[in-house]
């Protein structure tokens, strides 16, 4: 049975890369009818940083990336923190070193830092393994005694994975296929830390093996730690999952990776709520509170880095997870778009129906003080096309609810002829005082009758009559907007406009 997990460190708030990768794990495990767990890898005790757990959970509420396992969902794996598997990792880190594959490192924090300068002073880099180990201050380098005791006197120490040189591994990715690694290459990562927590390294495979994990997908920055990985699994004994690294999200320009830096610059958020740094109190904007749907960031994070490989952009929930496959996942960067995300918005928008929509605009009237009789869904039916966001629908429908106080004065100047304010007046009482039946379409034949009649043009009638109801060149059908306001308000309006 096909189990992924998402394993994000609480070290702050979830990139959107993160919900890429979140995402991705999810649509596999549906598509396989699998599980999808989410574990939480707080063993980095410097960089913890408090909320960013309820905010990770939030966060991937929000977009519907439900977990079946995890914290608050234990089935018999858990628990899903790492913090509270403490006691599991220090006897498989002493397994390892009981088989020969790890050891006891002493070497203080300021002797590696000499060293690492002494060699940048030789032009060289300092990489701790199989060609300098044996002169360190270690458990391979120095006698037994000498290690017993120091371990008896609670001397500060690690313990180290021991990379052998000159072997060529060969690793599969299902992304990028098999790739070689000279372990020669790899430095003696540190497993166990004198804390008395685990590195990432190795409570990330223990987890995975002991959650009984076969696929991870992962962001592309974990391919450096593959060949670490590899070694791990077999130093254990054990059978590897399957790795799939996602693609890097690149910068819009298409140069670099995605930074928060460039979203403060180009005004988009890169995290997916909002945040607010528990230290500095500084507030990050998140992409619910800049009025985006779930739907809208789902559809666009699936294909940041994923393809159909059809022509088809717009994929409910339901499309996604069937058309879902890690071999159409690209090797290369995916660039961010932060103008195809609106337009996903726009078109999710279109997607809501009007009763939905009005309740929506209805507490933004609230929040303006606008109390109104209006038929909402009808006002918001008529201007929705034009609108990306909730807030957009204020935007072009605030004229329903506020008269005009002033008139676009470029477009007065083309429009507003010196006889306009006398011809409006007589359309409001030949034609509009009279009518029996103020709805669009009588109400339109009506006004064409009557220009017609008098031997005008449209174009002396309707922009003026726009700009008297709505104050600018912009709105709907002219006679929707009548009908809506009704015989007053629209005789008020061209009055106000003409006196
Ligand atoms: N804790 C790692 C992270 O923050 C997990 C990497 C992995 O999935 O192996 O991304």
């Amino acid at each position: 049975k096909v189990r992924v997990r998402f394993a994000p460190s609480p070290t702050g708030p979830l990139h959107i890369g993160g919900v890429r990768t979140a995402l991705f794990n999810y649509l596999f495990a549906r598509k396989h009818g699998g599980d999808f767990i989410l574990r939480i890898e707080d063993t980095d005790q410097g960089r913890y940083v408090p909320g960013a757990e309820d905010y990770i959970v939030e966060s991937l509420n929000w977009c519907g990336i439900s977990f079946d396992e995890g914290i608050g969902k234990d089935k018999g794996y858990g628990p899903y923190r790492q913090s509270e598997r403490k006691h599991l990792y220090q006897s498989y880190a002493g397994e390892l070193i009981a088989k020969g594959h790890a050891y006891y490192a002493f070497d203080t924090a300021g002797e590696l830092d000499a060293l690492r300068k002494s060699y940048e002073s030789q032009g060289k880099t300092f990489i701790y393994n199989w060609h300098n180990r044996n002169e360190l201050n270690n458990s391979l380098s120095l006698s037994e005694e000498e290690v017993r005791s120091r371990l008896e006197s609670g001397a500060d120490h690690v313990i180290r994975f021991k990379c052998n040189e000159g072997e060529s591994l060969l690793l599969r990715d299902l992304v990028r296929g098999e790739i070689t690694v000279d372990t020669g290459i790899l430095d003696d990562k540190v497993l166990f830390k004198s804390d008395g927590m685990p590195t990432y390294h190795l409570a990330n495979i223990v987890d995975d093996h002991l959650m009984e994990i076969t696929h991870v997908i992962r962001g592309e920055e974990w391919l450096p730690s593959l060949a670490l990985h590899h070694l791990l699994y077999r130093a254990f004994g054990w059978d590897a999952p399957e790795f799939a690294h996602l693609p890097l999200i690149l910068k819009p320009t298409g140069k670099g990776k995605l930074s928060k830096r460039d979203g403060d610059k180009m005004g988009f958020p890169v995290f997916p709520l909002q945040w607010t740094d528990p230290e500095t109190g500084d507030v990050s904007r998140g992409y619910r509170e800049d009025g985006y749907f779930p739907e809208a960031v789902v559809n666009f994070l699936a294909l940041l880095g994923w393809n159909p490989g059809t022509e088809q952009e717009l994929f409910s929930r339901e499309e996604l997870i069937d058309a879902f496959d890690l071999q159409r996942v690209n090797k290369s960067g995916a660039r961010f778009d932060p103008e195809k995300i609106k337009w996903f918005n726009h078109h999710y928008l279109q997607q809501k129906d009007n009763t939905w929509l009005a309740r929506a605009f209805s507490g933004l009237l609230d929040e303006k003080g606008i109390t109104t009789t209006l038929p909402l869904e009808k006002v918001v039916g008529l201007v929705k096309e034009r609108a990306t966001f909730i807030t957009d629908l204020w935007e072009q429908a605030s004229f329903f609810f506020l008269t005009p106080d002033s008139y676009d004065a470029k477009a007065s100047k083309k429009q507003w002829k010196e006889n306009t304010a006398s011809l409006l007046g007589r359309l409001a009482e030949e034609v509009l005082q009279p009518a029996d039946d103020f709805t669009s379409a009588p109400t339109e034949a009506a006004v064409k009758q009557w220009i017609g009649d008098n031997g005008l043009g449209f174009g002396q009638i309707m922009p003026p009559l726009r700009l008297a109801l709505v104050g600018a060149m912009k709105g709907p059908h002219i006679f929707d907007i009548t009908e809506l306001l009704g015989k007053e308000e629209t005789i008020s309006r061209i009055q106000k406009a003409i006196q």
